[in-house]
């Protein structure tokens, strides 16, 4: 049997590290197997998903090491790869669910489904679908699909018993079918929900075996019974651990950079990445610690990923990261140096904010320090020159992150255009506005402008200096932000 895997991440957002993990375990594995190993976009969010996020994924985990025998940039026979592609595939499959009594239109409006959810909620029960459309008569229902109504298609579950499968590195796991809602499979926008795209397609690409995060293992039971409907052999599915702060919480961007891109701009090589997510939650036979990805394939075990989380620790990677830029050739560190230093046509983007600004050559480093360099720690006292309080100055940081989160178009003119009308919202003079901000970016008072100085950095490096100026001010308790979301909700509008 060929062994075949894949990674189905979403196109929201930028490229997650915890995604680059995942597709390392899946490539290592397959790789030890001969298998193929496969990219598969799930983009059924269509409000969320990008055209820019996908690009940006794709180029994230090649520059990563990461690469994919199919997938929508690289074609294969089980396409298309994108699941906004796919529909006519997933009606098709829903309504056959309709057909066998596995599953049910449903009518029922958002209002009515938030005030039944309110209610038992203020009853202390869980909030599921209360059944509501389960009673319609075919006939009712084909008058109202045929007058045009918004419907969904839900699946049926089990009102008692459990469910049991088995996870390959958690062994057999139960969940009582009670727990299980019963889910949407095909939205009034005739997208297929996450769970019956998963399956249909999964089966559909002969996949062997699903790798992918432990945040996954609650829905088992729908795809479960899924691939019992169909009448499909299920895969094998393994749940791999998410990776942790180190409190132990989920891996979150609030703790550690999340972007695979922050570690790239920061100066990380891709192979010592790589590595360090390889011994996370995974390890060599003899314990060792620097290994190559080719030397991982060669004593590849499934057997040898623990389920308990991992923790991300961002002094062990550059501790690693170390080793690697070391034992590098005095050449090879050179090239490398250069490359990210002045690679991607990074002097050229610099020339226009100093040129004008330069007297002699000497004059260049001062100013570029913080664009090129780590702009070192920041202390509660840096802030003192912007004449702000420290509940103020939080306050515009922690907008300006809110807004700068949301932007996408990541030129000089939008963030201007951006953080100004934040700004007038919050009636507060640019200038005021601005000055944390410096602060945050640059670490000193004054600086080369700052819109551009944002845009060099790149919004990963941007959005982590800007929360770690937020952290260095005493950082953002979480009463104090549930009033700042809302108050920013209230600005934006
Ligand atoms: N889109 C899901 C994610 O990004 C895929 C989960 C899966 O692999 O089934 O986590």
């Amino acid at each position: 049997m060929k062994i075949r895997t894949r990674i189905a991440p979403s196109p929201t957002g930028d490229p997650h590290v915890g995604t680059a993990y995942v597709a390392l375990i899946n490539q290592a594995f397959t790789k030890s197997q001969q298998g193929e190993f496969i990219l598969r976009i799930e983009d059924t969010d269509q409000e969320r998903s990008t055209a820019a996020s996908e690009q940006a994924i794709f180029d994230a985990l090649r520059w990563a090491g990461i690469e994919w025998d199919e997938g929508p940039d690289v074609g294969g026979e089980f396409g298309p790869y994108r699941q906004s592609e796919r529909r006519e595939i997933y009606a098709r499959y829903a309504q056959q669910l309709v057909e066998g009594g596995h599953a049910f239109v449903c009518f029922c409006s958002r209002e009515r489904l938030d005030d039944v959810r309110r209610e038992q909620q203020a009853n202390g029960a869980t909030p599921r679908y209360d059944g509501h459309c389960l009673g319609l008569t075919p006939a009712e229902v084909a008058d109202r699909v045929a007058a045009g109504e918004p419907h969904v298609i839900r699946m049926k579950v089990p009102v008692e018993g459990v469910c049991r499968f088995s996870d390959g590195l958690r062994g057999d796991v139960e969940i009582p079918w009670q727990q299980v809602d019963m889910q949407v499979l095909l939205k009034t926008d005739g997208f297929p929900t996450y769970h019956l795209a998963v399956v249909v397609d999964d089966h559909l690409m002969e996949i062997t075996h699903v790798l992918r995060g432990e945040e996954w293992i609650n829905s088992m039971p729908k795809h479960v019974l899924l691939y019992q409907h169909f009448g499909w052999d299920m895969p094998l599915h393994y749940h791999l651990p998410l990776l942790r702060n180190p409190d132990k919480s989920k891996m979150s961007k609030r703790k550690n950079p999340t972007s695979i891109n922050y570690y790239r701009d920061i100066g990380f090589l891709p192979e010592a990445l790589l590595n360090y997510l390889a011994m996370m939650g995974w390890s060599m036979p003899d314990e060792r610690e620097i290994f190559s990805f080719d030397e991982m394939v060669a004593q590849f075990d499934l057997d040898r990923v623990t389920p308990r989380g991992p923790v991300f620790d961002m002094e062990k990677l550059r501790w690693l990261n170390g080793q690697y830029l070391r034992a590098l050739s005095p050449d090879d560190f050179r090239e490398r140096t250069l490359e990210w230093l002045l690679g991607n046509d990074r002097l050229a983007r610099l020339v226009p904010m100093i040129q004008e600004r330069t007297e002699r050559f000497s004059d260049v480093i001062p100013q570029v320090h913080y664009l090129l360099g780590d702009r070192g720690d920041l202390r509660a006292e840096d802030f003192t020159p912007t004449r702000g309080s420290t509940e103020g100055n939080l306050r515009i940081l922690y907008h300006a992150l809110a807004c700068l989160e949301e932007t996408d178009d990541w030129t000089s003119e939008a963030l201007y255009g951006r953080l100004r009308a934040l700004a007038d919202a919050m009636d507060i003079k640019i200038r005021d506005f601005l000055a944390p901000l410096f602060i945050a970016i640059s670490g000193q008072t004054t600086s080369l402008p700052l819109f551009d100085s944002m845009v060099f950095l790149g919004r990963d490096v941007t959005r982590v200096r800007v929360r770690s100026a937020i952290d260095a001010l005493g950082g953002v308790g979480k009463k104090a932000t549930k009033r700042l979301e809302r108050e920013y909700r209230d600005l934006t509008g």
